[in-house]
This record gives structure tokens, sequence and C-alpha cells, in this order.
């Protein structure tokens, strides 16, 4: 015990500083494709055509990405002869849907945010990192976030993997004890569009079909700091990155 209390004192606060000034330790993101300009439209299509999921879209010369497929491989940037431009950080966080604008929950929920976790038939990967978030580094209480099992004292519905048949009936059962006013959020490719698993008849093909999802985030899996934007985004502490995200325009 007076060891840790020493060492504690040595080596002061280590969680991240995030939000609160910008995190870019190495490895706390793998970064994420950019749309990117190609010199013509032969190369833009052959960079879409390398894509294993099709996630790049041609538009001309212009190679854009879906991040609701995006499986993040990489395949795209290392490796390939058209390249597209690859983008750090984090905030990757966007609105379900572009029909409606987000309206994220009231200032009254900023600091005492509770949160459950549906694993609705996830391989492991985006729940091991949604499970990060309660580590010393990245340490989530210092936000006012907390995890809950019990729905009903829940204000958000995390969501990770693409709601195997299995899962549907809880998660529906889930979403409907929790109380107004009350957020879902799909965490990763698979929650988001089904990513890899698609759509069969035992997998919903993402959380969209079965329930109102309000914000993606994207990443497969998403670091826990992408998770962590989108649990700050849902009270409107950092804002949602754009629709056409990804998308500096960068010319190579
Ligand atoms: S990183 Fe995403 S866009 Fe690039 S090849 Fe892989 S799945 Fe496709």
């Amino acid at each position: 015990m007076a060891f840790w209390f020493w060492y504690g004192l040595k080596n002061g606060v280590q969680s991240t500083r995030y939000p609160h000034a910008p995190e870019s330790a190495p490895g706390v993101s793998p970064g994420r494709p950019c749309k990117t300009l190609f010199a013509d439209a032969t190369e833009a299509a052959r960079a879409a055509a390398n894509c294993p999921v099709g996630a790049i879209t041609a538009d001309g010369s212009l190679a854009k990405v879906d991040f609701g497929k995006c499986i993040f491989c990489q395949r795209c940037h290392f490796g390939a002869p058209d390249r597209l431009h690859w983008e750090s950080g984090f905030e990757w966080t966007q609105a379900h849907s572009s029909d409606f604008e987000y309206e994220p929950l009231s200032r009254g929920f900023s600091h005492s945010l509770h949160v459950t976790v549906v694993d609705a038939g996830d391989c492991g990967a985006c729940l091991n990192e949604v499970k990060q978030l309660n580590n010393p580094l990245y340490n989530m209480h210092r936000l006012g976030i907390f995890f809950t099992p019990t729905p009903r004292a829940a204000d958000v519905l995390l969501v990770v993997g693409p709601v195997s048949e299995n899962m549907r009936g809880p998660l529906l059962k889930t979403y409907e004890a929790m109380p107004d006013p009350k957020r879902v959020v799909a965490v990763g490719a698979c929650a988001i569009t089904g990513g890899i698993f698609g759509r069969s008849f035992m997998s919903a093909g993402g959380v969209g079909s079965v329930l109102p999802v309000d914000l993606d985030i994207p990443g497969d899996p998403p670091p826990p700091l992408a998770i962590l934007h989108g649990l700050l985004a849902v009270t409107g502490r950092r804002r949602l990155s754009a629709p056409d995200a990804g998308a500096s325009e960068v010319p190579r």
C-alpha cells in the first residue's frame, strides 16, 4: 500500500487530458482513410476496387470512404498502388442519419451520464475497446460518465455488434426499459451497417434496422478515445464529425 502511495506521488496523474487538451500519444488511435483526390478517374476507380468491403466509391477522380462500412483494414493505404490519404485523430462520431440534425441531451446530463452497453453479437473487439474506458488512462469517471447494468438508470444505450437474431429481443427490451430522454449509439462498423456480417437470417445488419439510432462511432473497432468522443457528443460537450468526413480534401 505504501509503495502504491509513493508510486502515485512520484508519477502524478497519468490519465489522458482529453478533452481538455489534445491527445496525440502514440498508439491511441490507428487513424483512418480520408477522401482523396487522385490524378484521374482511373486511379480513383482502382483504389475503390482495392477495398475488400466496398467502402470506397469513386466520383470522378475523387475517392470517398463510407465509414459505416470501412473495417479499417488499411489496405487502401499500405501497399496499395493508388493510396488514399490517411489521417490521424479519433473524433469520428457522426449523426446516424443526415435527414435530421442530432439534438444533444440537455446540459443536466453533461456531468452525470449513465451508459448501458448491449453486446448484440459482437466478436469481442468493440466490447474490449468499450471496457478500456474504465481503465486509469481513459478514466471516464473523471468526466461524469458511468456504466450501469440497469436500463432503468441509463441515459445512453451503447450497442456493439450487428444485432444477431438471438439478441434482437433483449436489445428491444433494454431500449424500452430506459426512461426518456434517451439516446442510442452504434459502436463500430458492425453495429452501424452490419459490417462484414451484413444482413442475413441471423443478422439484422446494424442497430438502425431494429432501433432509432442517434449517433454512429465508426471503426472496426473504434479506439477508446473515439468512443469517449461519442459519449461527450451525446450531451454536446464535443462537436460531431462533419457528415462528409474523413474528408479534408487532401491531394496526394
Ligand atoms: S481501410 Fe476501409 S476504406 Fe480502406 S481498404 Fe480497408 S475497409 Fe476499405
